[in-house]
């Protein structure tokens, strides 16, 4: 890489200043498992629900993030590695910004999910298994994917033609074959509240 007189700048407003102001503890929630385990759907459910206890959140989103931030990017295993990493440094600055991040990627190689976990605090990153089985996800095949993949029409799909390797030790394990939608969401949420990220509060919904 090209050297570069690039100096970093030390801002007025710290983290803690941040965090203080807003009354949490920033994080993000690194959501992972296969296409159609439930991601996007546990995710968005538990940002509604930490937005109602006024907490500030971001979602970051597979799909989204590459319409716009990652659209030159493709799925050769370097664009998944390079896509992973932009949305771990994406995690940081939100994170400095104060707030509890989450994301919903299948991001299926240990390294790249390290690479994220390495970029913030070790006590700031949550990693989220959503463990699904291959034949739910299948049956499921919310996106029509699955269908794809088997016919040949989608190449390197992972769980098909492309392996996903299980986080060994994730924070959280959710099995979405046992629980609801509303009981993952509550596991997420007592394990933020347990662990300090926010207090627990009375809701206001909107
Ligand atoms: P991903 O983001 O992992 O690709 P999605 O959230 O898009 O997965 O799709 C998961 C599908 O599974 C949705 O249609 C959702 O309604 C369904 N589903 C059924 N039961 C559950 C559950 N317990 N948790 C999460 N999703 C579930």
């Amino acid at each position: 890489m090209e050297e570069k007189n690039i100096v970093w700048h030390d801002t007025n407003i710290t983290k803690n200043d941040r965090n203080s102001l807003l009354n949490q503890k920033p994080c993000v929630l690194w959501f992972t498992g296969l296409s159609g385990s439930g991601k996007s759907t546990i995710a968005n459910a538990v940002e509604r629900k930490l937005f109602n206890k006024s907490r500030k959140t971001y979602l970051l989103d597979g799909d989204n993030v590459r319409h716009g931030l990652n659209k030159d990017l493709g799925f050769l295993e370097s664009d998944r590695i390079e896509n992973i990493r932009r949305i771990g440094e994406v995690s940081k600055l939100f994170v400095d910004a104060g707030l509890i991040v989450l994301t919903a990627f299948i991001s299926p190689f240990k390294s790249d999910r390290q690479i994220a976990k390495s970029l913030v605090g070790y006590d700031e990153f949550i990693e989220i298994f959503i463990d699904t089985p291959l034949e739910i996800c299948e049956e499921r095949d919310s996106k029509g994917f699955y269908k794809k993949a088997r016919s040949g029409a989608i190449k390197n799909f992972t769980g098909i033609d492309s392996p996903y390797e299980k986080p060994e030790n994730p924070q959280i394990h959710i099995k979405t074959a046992k629980n609801t939608v509303e009981e993952c969401v509550d596991i997420i949420i007592n394990h933020l509240i347990k662990f300090g990220y926010i207090e627990e509060n009375n809701d206001y919904s909107i």
